[in-house]
């Protein structure tokens, strides 16, 4: 009995194929600015931001998929903590209290640059996506 075996890229690169030629029939935005791709190619380059999308069902890249992008308040509070201990222990030892405050004040002060960058990224996230349902509503209005 034949056996029909397909990998995952294989199955991937068949649907692109099929859909290569097709124009996307119903609102579908850009995951990155929130442009409406109706009637583009289903696989192609966002006309407004040049960012690379591929709207064929199970592929979805940089397709805008609504979902819960939450705030970081994990990496702010602990960003927060880590540089007010950093300030504490940096400002005893440079009133010369001892060389080990100097060492965590150091520990903790990458901790804080570690969650800060990582609250950053979270903050720069939560605000696209933000920006993107925002115009997309607007749009909709219209
Ligand atoms: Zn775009």
């Amino acid at each position: 009995m034949p056996s029909v075996r397909m990998n995952v890229q294989e199955f991937a690169h068949l649907l692109d194929q099929l859909y290569r030629e097709k124009t996307i029939a119903e609102s579908t935005w850009c995951g990155r600015c929130g442009y409406n791709l109706r009637t583009r190619p289903y696989i192609g380059v966002c006309p407004e931001c040049g960012h690379r999308y591929n709207a064929v069902p199970m592929r979805m890249q940089n397709i805008f998929v609504p979902h819960d992008v939450p705030l970081p308040y994990a990496e702010v509070f602990s960003s927060l903590v880590s540089l007010g201990l950093t300030f504490a222990l940096l400002r005893g030892a440079a009133a010369g209290v001892s060389a080990s405050q100097l060492v965590f004040g150091g520990m903790f002060a990458l901790l804080g640059l570690l969650f800060g960058w990582r609250a950053w990224v979270g903050l720069r996230a939560y605000r696209r996506h933000r920006d993107v349902i925002r115009r997309i509503e607007s749009e909709s209005e219209e």
